[in-house]
């Protein structure tokens, strides 16, 4: 297992490309995702997208209620009307804290590191770092976002 270096910079390609589908749970899949869990982990955040690691993989860890848990091929099925605004941090763009208006509640699909496919209804913070993390695999990064006045509120932010 090692501490990946993290891919740093809006402008950096594989940050800004679609990831590719994930086709077999394999050893190398599962070995990549341990050493994303443990540079996620060291550097604090809520959660790390394979593209932040250099592997343009459709694959990401999210904290949700918080276990670092490993989202393979994740897709969104359903998002709420309802949104909310919380200021969000990237490990990708250090110093970049930024309002992001996002659904509070989704459904996810995904598969996990068994194989086995999962859905989940996911609010709130859970939602929110889940929603961060598929944007990376999509090559979008929060400054792409409209800009939102900061919000005076202070609520929990989080490196992601
Ligand atoms: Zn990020």
């Amino acid at each position: 297992m090692a501490v990946l270096p993290i891919v740093i910079g809006e402008n950096e390609p594989v940050l800004r490309k679609k990831t590719a589908t994930v086709p077999k749970v394999t050893k190398e899949i599962l070995r990549l995702l341990k050493d994303m869990d443990e540079t996620v982990r060291n550097a604090e955040g809520a959660g790390i997208a394979a593209p932040q690691i250099g592997q343009s993989l459709r694959m990401c860890i999210a904290l949700i209620n918080g276990r670092y848990t490993p989202l393979i091929n994740p897709e969104i099925i359903w998002r709420s009307e309802e949104t909310d605004s919380m200021e969000e941090g990237c490990l990708s763009l250090p110093k970049v804290w930024l309002p992001i208006v996002r659904p509070v509640g989704i459904t996810l699909r995904y598969t996990d590191a068994k194989g086995t496919e999962q859905e989940r209804k996911l609010e709130n913070f859970n939602a929110r770092v889940v929603q961060h993390e598929l944007d990376h695999l999509d090559g979008i990064l929060i400054v792409d976002y409209p800009q939102q006045k900061p919000d005076a509120s202070h609520k929990e932010h989080a490196k992601m």
